[in-house]
């Protein structure tokens, strides 16, 4: 086998193989090399397993709305099983599909973990391998903090990995791979509560998200017990206990699951033997280009700490790509306006920048936002809130981001997010004609500034 490649990509997941099949298209010798299962996490154990859950505990809570519609249906059972079952099932298909595609292309499957040797060189199953370029794309993996009984809880990883519905759940941590799970599990049936160490659930987001999306959690049965800070986790008799550092237990979990974020792949990389820069914690760090310190090295995807999300890293594989091998010079990813959505419920959008952000640009800011319960909930004793906000900047009002929390929100940012992309201003929302009766309208309808009082 020729040990020699145009390009080595070190990681099969959503990085790694959009720049491998990019380079192989441009007719380059190309190889990936995986440790695990092609398509990495987003397939494996992230966006598309966390998806179909979703997608099944919506479809649990209108089976509960329905009764008051007239809709007279109730649920009998949630048949885990049977959705671990066909969960599974697809993404087998990906990952045949990704097997088949990637042996078409003519790309190089290394099947193995990799460590660098050099600056230029690989060791993968103990042969060495060279390339022009090599690209790290490793992703990242849950974080078990070292506490005493740690091992008492699972991750994201374990929670795919669970064969029947756990009956009470502590998720540890507030962040949007905690809410998520937090919300598909108590929809499909269990009890579950948050503790975090922060004292808001998504703190990193626009304080209108974390505000009625703590609502909506609480008004969905899901208890928040924030600020916590787990000490220890201790199995007894009525199950896990979750031990805060002064002492407090919350007691009688069968399940507690760690999502208090994710750690940069770089470990097993033997970096030390080459002159790659990275951080204490793991991410390696690149210029615009994606470029690390180390000519012909470059990261990709979650391993670089920014914007950690399947999208993010495809297109900074292709841009990559087209960079290195199709003769587009300055192609980059650009990392402003990256639009992103936590699957809630309902779910949350959010593009741009925060009113925190924006202030801090020192110019004028302009608020517009709304709270109310959509129509969808006219008739359900339970009402989700759904809030929409609009941060504008300057004279002009330019549309600098954009909140949202509802149903459809997912869907409605992807059109919202080229707006602003674009640069349209609060006038250009206001020029577009409404669509009635949607929730959507109300981003276009929007009157008077908001202030606090
Ligand atoms: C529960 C969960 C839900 C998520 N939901 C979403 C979502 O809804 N939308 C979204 O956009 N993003 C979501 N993400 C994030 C998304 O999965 C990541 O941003 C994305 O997968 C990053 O791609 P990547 O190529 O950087 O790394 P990965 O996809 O993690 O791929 C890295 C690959 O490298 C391999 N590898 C590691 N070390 C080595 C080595 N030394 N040698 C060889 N191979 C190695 C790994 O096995 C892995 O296959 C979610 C993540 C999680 C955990």
């Amino acid at each position: 086998m020729d040990k020699h490649f145009d390009l080595i990509a070190i990681g099969g997941g959503s990085g790694g193989l959009a720049i491998a099949e990019k380079a192989a298209g441009y007719g380059k010798r190309t190889a990936i090399v995986e440790s695990s299962q092609l398509g990495g996490t987003c397939v494996n154990v992230g966006c598309v397993p966390k998806k179909l859950m979703w997608y099944a505990s919506e479809i649990a809570q209108a089976v509960r709305d329905a009764p008051e519609l007239g809709v007279n249906a109730e649920i009998s059972s949630i048949d885990w099983p049977t959705l671990v079952k066909g969960r599974e099932g697809m993404i087998d298909g990906i990952r045949n599909y990704w097997n088949g595609y990637v042996e078409k292309l003519g790309i190089t499957l290394l099947q193995g973990a990799a460590r660098f040797v050099d600056n230029k060189t690989i060791e993968v199953n103990g042969e060495q391998y060279t390339a022009e370029h090599i690209a790290i794309a490793t992703g990242g993996q849950p974080i078990v903090p070292p506490v005493p009984g740690h091992e008492l809880g699972i991750t994201s990883d374990g929670f795919f990995k669970l064969d029947q519905a756990p009956k009470r759940v502590c998720v540890i941590g507030g962040g949007y791979i905690g809410v998520e799970l937090a919300g598909i599990l108590n929809s499909l049936g269990s009890e579950v509560t948050i503790v975090a160490l922060e004292p808001k659930v998504l703190e990193t987001f626009d304080p209108l998200i974390s505000e009625t999306v703590k609502h909506n959690l609480e008004h969905e049965g899901i208890k928040l017990n924030l600020p916590f800070a787990v000490g220890s986790l201790e199995q007894r008799d009525d199950g896990i206990a979750v031990i805060d550092r002064d002492g407090n237990a919350l007691t009688g979990f069968d399940t507690a699951l760690w999502a208090v974020g994710r750690r940069a792949n770089t470990a097993g990389l033997n970096l030390e033997a080459t002159e790659i820069e990275h951080l204490p914690n793991g991410v390696i760090p690149t210029d615009a280009y994606q470029n690390t310190n180390v000519p012909g090295v470059y990261a990709l995807g979650d391993i670089t700490g920014r914007a950690p999300l399947t999208p993010v890293a495809i297109a900074a594989g292709r841009r990559l790509a087209e960079r290195l091998f199709n003769n587009q010079p300055e192609r980059h990813l650009d990392y402003e306006n990256i639009p992103t959505v936590v699957f809630a419920h309902p779910p949350v959008g959010s593009v741009g920048m925060t009113e925190a952000k924006a202030r801090e640009t020192g110019e004028k800011v302009t608020l517009y936002q709304t709270t109310f319960t959509p129509m969808k909930y006219a008739l359900n004793e339970r009402e989700p809130r759904t809030a929409m906000k609009l941060v504008c900047l300057g004279e002009k009002e330019q549309v600098v981001g954009i909140h949202m929390v509802g149903d459809g929100v997912d869907e409605m940012l992807q059109g919202f997010a080229v707006a602003v992309k674009l640069g349209a201003t609060k006038e250009d929302f206001d020029n577009t004609v409404a669509i009635h009766p949607v929730s959507a309208e109300e981003l276009v309808t929007l009157k008077e500034p908001y202030t606090e009082d």
